[in-house]
């Protein structure tokens, strides 16, 4: 027997993606490639930047054209953005207030290298309309900082920490766990006893084609898990909470922008390798939840070769939402999953999700879906269970 389509009187109601409040912009410039990032990124140099300023220009006022408004959060990653000169860094701020009426009450966040600033151009910064730096730190022990590839040295790190909280800025700091060779605790430690308002705390992982993959360095899984459960009780001694699997704030600092990506928002993106998410436009497949945007590295971008974009239909948007939310203390909405993709996730993932039920995996709390602390630590095994029966 065939399956009734579905009638308009059948088919869920799909609430459209709200317009983008949030913005990304990738800056590729860094003062050295370490050995084990993906990223895109480059060593600037002089006529490339000037490029890349220009051209960001061009990208902001084209996409404000079709998504005018006001922004709530911008986020400036890289890369690294600090490491754009004092005018270059005037010039893409300005053209994004330009466009997106001024940065008034914008949650406003830079990545920065420890080596890039000292107090006075944190100052800078922050009457430039920058509320939040986010410090490349990773460890502050010399040698784990060495084997990382940084430049930068311990001491550098909580000094740009002090830098910055005494200009006025809250203070995000990165930390990588499970370097061999690491005392993960006394970074974690001496990050929170420096005043950092929020920690994000990776696990190195070796990625395809990378010095460190092609050199054969290997991450210890026993060591990364257990590193994982230090960061929640060290942090947690301090006053942190973890907001999200990698994410520790002190109260009333957890970040705006981030939670953006978690819960499936629009977010617009500018500059070379930027990945955005936008409403579906006319032209889209009628089942289009959503759009995934992903734009050229920095030669095509240059050119103006416009991002790829890919349309994505409820059921992989309700995974993606699966994926990213789960990753929250949180959790999911899954009344507010299902008016945005239309996806049942009772009917439409029933095994996966009974199986992380029963296992205490998962927890259901009325219309909220949240992953327990065992949950936590298996999350990607639990995460499989969804995409198999997704397929
Ligand atoms: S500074 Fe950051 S973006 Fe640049 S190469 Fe190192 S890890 Fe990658």
């Amino acid at each position: 027997m065939t399956a009734p389509a579905a009638s308009p009187l059948t088919a869920p109601r799909v609430e459209p993606l709200a317009d983008p409040r949030a913005l990304y912009l990738h800056v590729p410039f860094c003062p050295q490639v370490c050995p084990y990032c993906d990223f895109h990124k480059m060593r600037r140099s002089e006529g490339l930047v000037a490029a890349y300023v220009e051209r960001v220009a061009a990208e902001a006022a084209a996409t404000a054209a079709r998504w005018p408004g006001t922004l709530d959060t911008l986020y400036v990653g890289g890369g690294t953005p600090s490491h754009l000169s004092d005018a270059e860094l005037d010039a893409v701020l300005g053209a994004i207030a330009r466009n997106w009426g001024g940065l008034g009450s914008v949650e406003t966040t830079l990545e920065a290298d420890p080596l890039t600033f000292d107090r006075e151009r944190a100052a800078r910064w922050r009457a430039q309309g920058i509320t939040r730096v986010s410090i490349g730190l990773q460890s502050t022990q010399d040698d784990v900082l060495r084997f990382l590839g940084r430049s930068h040295r311990g001491g550098d790190g909580l000094q740009a920490i002090a830098d910055a909280r005494a200009a006025g800025l809250e203070v995000s700091a990165d930390v990588i766990t499970a370097v061999p060779g690491q005392d993960a605790e006394r970074d974690l430690r001496a990050v929170a006893a420096a005043g950092a308002d929020h920690v994000s705390v990776y696990t190195l992982t070796i990625e395809a084609h990378t010095p460190f993959a092609r050199r054969g360095v290997a991450v210890d899984d026993d060591r990364a898990a257990d590193d994982f459960d230090l960061a929640e009780a060290v942090l947690g001694e301090h006053g942190f909470e973890r907001y999200e699997v990698s994410n520790h704030a002190r109260p009333g600092h957890r970040s705006r922008h981030n939670p953006v990506y978690w819960r499936g928002e629009a977010c617009l993106a500018l500059g070379p390798g930027a990945a955005g998410l936008l409403p579906p436009e006319a032209d889209d497949p009628a089942d289009t939840a959503a759009v995934r945007t992903m734009n050229p590295p920095i030669k095509a971008w240059l050119r103006g070769d416009p991002p790829e974009r890919t349309p994505l239909g409820g059921r992989d948007f309700a995974l993606e939402k699966l994926m990213t939310g789960l990753r929250t203390v949180e959790g999911v909405d899954l009344d507010g999953l299902r008016a945005t993709t239309g996806i049942d996730v009772a009917t439409s993932f029933p095994d996966a999700l009974a199986t992380a039920l029963r296992h205490g995996l998962l927890v259901r709390d009325g219309p909220r879906l949240s992953a327990t602390r065992a949950g936590i630590r298996v999350l990607n095994a639990v995460l499989r269970g969804f995409f198999a029966e997704g397929g």
